[in-house]
């Protein structure tokens, strides 16, 4: 396997630190806010039922405290059930932007809209809520394998767990656990990498929310491995608007659309097919990474 970029651990830190929090408590949303410290019960825009169109106009950002402009004039659209794969060097901005599309910043400049309405006009629980994350540093806490999977989702039912765990090939192998669904996964359960992330993938099937993002893994599973995986990936993305922050080239060629991000713009946009076509940076990335892939 060839990999486009290295991984995002930045994205992986914020996202682990927020997790390990919702497992101390469900406090993530209380905890933002809080840092935050705007008061935002003048927002009453509601986002009812989502269908996933992604429209980002003329997005400006520089960090809270820093004169560097780090995104300069992003715009991109996503329709309902696409898959938008982000590529580009580090520092790119990518996690910047699924930052901003989470609303974990607001935008110095321009706007994103969900359906039509700008998230700058929701609460950013609510605009969160709207997503599901699947990133590569895997989170699994100490619980049953059925609480890791359902995780934060009330009144799940067995039946939808194992569907969901069928889906990514986990099943066979959860019953062949001790207490199958019911075995605790502590320091003495060792699962593998690979695993986890099915964990991780079937944990997003459950949930079900509209939107997604994926911040692919680069880290050395198995051939076989590789394409349960790929194949849970994407049936979790099936219907659902998906953000990828794209490392393989399966993924890259699947995509509706392709962002190639370099220092804070986008540099270039299409599908694979036209990147190649216009023979530009995308297309000389290609060749020197994934000649022999
Ligand atoms: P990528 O995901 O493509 O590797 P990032 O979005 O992480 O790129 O980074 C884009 C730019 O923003 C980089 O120059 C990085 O140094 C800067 N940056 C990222 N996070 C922060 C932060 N929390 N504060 C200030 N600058 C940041």
């Amino acid at each position: 396997v060839r990999y486009f970029t290295q991984p995002l651990s930045q994205l992986a830190q914020a996202a682990q630190s927020l997790q390990s929090t919702a497992a101390a408590g469900e406090r993530v949303f209380d905890m933002l806010e809080s840092t935050e410290m705007e008061d935002e019960s003048g927002k009453t825009a509601k986002l009812s039922t989502i269908e996933g169109n992604v429209e980002f106009s003329n997005v400006g950002f520089s960090y809270p405290g820093s004169d560097k402009t780090v995104i300069h004039d992003f715009s991109a659209k996503a329709n309902a059930g696409e898959k938008i794969a982000i590529v580009g060097p580090t520092g790119a901005g990518k996690t910047t932007m699924i930052n901003l599309l989470m609303r974990f910043y607001d935008v110095s400049r321009g706007d994103i809209k969900i359906d039509g309405v700008s998230t700058n006009e929701l609460k950013r629980e609510d605009v969160r809520s709207q997503f599901s994350m699947v990133l590569q540093d895997t989170w699994i806490f100490n619980g049953t394998v059925r609480e890791n999977l359902v995780y934060s989702v009330e009144n799940v039912s067995d039946e939808k767990v194992e569907e969901a765990s069928r889906a990514v090939g986990l099943h066979h192998f959860i019953t062949t656990m001790p207490d199958g669904y019911d075995t605790v996964l502590n320091d003495q359960v060792s699962l593998s990498e690979g695993q986890k992330q099915q964990i991780t993938i079937a944990r997003a099937m459950i949930a079900d929310k509209p939107m997604l993002i994926l911040d692919e893994a680069t880290s050395s599973v198995d051939t076989r491995t590789e394409l349960n995986i790929q194949n849970a990936m994407d049936k979790l993305m099936e219907g659902r608007t998906s953000f990828i922050i794209a490392h393989r080239l399966s993924t890259i060629k699947n995509a509706d659309l392709i962002l190639v991000m370099k220092d804070g713009d986008i540099i270039e946009s299409g599908t694979h097919d036209d990147l190649l076509e216009q023979g530009t940076f995308y297309a000389k990335l290609y060749n020197s990474q994934f000649e022999a892939a």
